[in-house]
């Protein structure tokens, strides 16, 4: 038996452990260990170990059979993921308005892109003859602020159930909010259309949040949201296939901070919460250096940890900005584009094709096979040699489409947080 390839030590808090990116499991090291992990040519390692460690480290992916080839199961996995057809997602972004005004706010420079008179018949038309084709279709409310055209939404919602309920197909739905508009209607509204994932953020502490998330009219929304999830989203919690991911920006903020903003949420309702600890992106508009550390994050997420919040191990979310689409996922922008990545919509690497008036896909196939080449991380030598290659698959693929080049995903982002599994 040998050692895994993907195990890596890391120095943390003046701690050493071995952390294996496949399986996700964490071990820390006793003081004096001097048994290298990572030497994955290292002949019988299981001579180094007592039967029952033996099994525990195999059970935890750090010891493996000589002959099995983690690499080639690595992307087969992906791959078949990548390309996986019986499931669609259709990220719905029929605006770019918001009643926030954030100056990170990446879709600031699209907000006069007009939603199209049509958008949801369309859509409607594009559901119709596509649904049926899916054993799962998730439609994930976006913007801007998607519930300021929540009506329209929760009407394509009542539609696709109708579907569902002629072809059999299963369908959800997921949500991305500033919070502000939450109200009992439309919590319940979500629960009915299955939601998985609701997701609201908070920019560190109150005095930090109120500076950058506030509205439009500039009045301060950190007590609000804070009100809002104490009191509005005890349904939302209680429904067992629903989470509740509260995202919370770094932009350059202290423990204390951080502490006094989790305190704030009443004590029964932090079971239910899975916190996400982030940076601020820069944007097209923004550009803004956080000075938190990886020290500081582990401190971060032991404080989440020790006022009984879950932590975020969601390995899509970890991958990059939480937002990567493979081949089932889509974008369909205000205009009824069909985009792989809106991130930074003046660079059109990301735009695949739109859906005609007769709801059909018109897919630019030389733009969809770029993504799909910028994507392909298996074609990389540096990603193929790389320990991360299962936390980070590549990195943003928009910025390997626009630079040729691999933008490496900081470990802390892809991989602390499974320190907490
Ligand atoms: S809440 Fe979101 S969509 Fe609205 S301005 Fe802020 S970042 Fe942009
Ligand atoms: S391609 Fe890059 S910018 Fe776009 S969603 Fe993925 S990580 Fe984010
Ligand atoms: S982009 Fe960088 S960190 Fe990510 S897999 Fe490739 S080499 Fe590793």
């Amino acid at each position: 038996m040998r050692f895994s390839s993907y195990n890596m030590v890391c120095n943390i808090d003046n701690k050493r452990y071995v952390y294996n990116s496949i399986s996700k499991s964490v071990l820390q090291l006793q003081i004096g260990c001097e048994i290298d992990f990572e030497d994955d040519n290292l002949c019988d390692v299981e001579n180094l170990f007592n039967k029952k460690q033996c099994l525990s480290l195999q059970n935890n992916g750090f010891i493996i059979e000589d002959d099995f080839d983690e690499l080639k199961s690595l992307e087969y996995i992906y791959k078949k993921n990548f390309f996986d057809s019986s499931e669609l997602t259709l990220i719905l972004t029929p605006t770019f308005e918001c009643n926030f005004s954030c100056p990170y706010c990446f879709e600031a420079p699209q907000r006069k892109t007009k939603t199209s008179k049509n958008y949801f018949d369309v859509l409607k038309k594009y559901a119709y003859k596509n649904f049926k084709n899916y054993r799962h279709v998730e439609l994930s409310l976006f913007g801007g602020e998607p519930l300021l055209l929540y009506s329209q939404f929760n009407d394509m919602l009542e539609y696709t159930k109708k579907l569902s309920g002629q072809y059999g197909f299963d369908y959800s739905t997921s949500i991305v909010t500033n919070g502000s508009l939450i109200t009992e209607n439309i919590v319940d509204s979500l629960i009915k259309h299955h939601c998985r994932t609701l997701q609201i953020t908070l920019d560190g502490g109150k005095e930090s949040h109120d500076k950058t998330r506030k509205f439009k009219n500039n009045k301060p929304s950190f007590d609000m949201l804070i009100r809002i999830i104490n009191e509005k989203l005890e349904k939302y919690f209680e429904d067992s296939n629903s989470e509740f991911y509260l995202r919370i920006n770094l932009n350059n903020n202290s423990v204390m901070e951080l502490k006094e903003t989790l305190l704030k949420i009443k004590k029964e309702l932090r079971k239910y919460i899975i916190v996400s600890i982030r940076v601020v992106y820069n944007t097209e508009t923004y550009s803004n250096k956080n000075k938190n550390t990886i020290d500081e994050l582990k401190e971060f997420y032991d404080t989440a940890a020790s006022l009984g919040y879950k932590l975020s191990n969601n390995r899509y979310y970890n991958r990059s900005c939480e937002a990567c689409c493979d081949e089932k996922v889509f974008y369909i922008t205000p205009d009824l584009g069909i985009w792989k990545c809106i991130n930074t919509m003046s660079l059109e690497n990301g735009k695949i094709g739109y859906i005609n008036e007769n709801g059909d896909m018109i897919i630019d196939a030389k733009r969809m096979l770029e993504w799909y080449s910028a994507a392909d991380c298996f074609d990389e030598e540096t990603c193929v040699k790389c320990k991360r290659l299962p936390d980070c698959f590549g990195g943003c693929i928009l910025h390997k489409s626009v630079y040729g080049k691999r933008a490496c995903t900081p470990f802390d982002m892809t991989s602390l947080s499974y320190f907490y599994d």
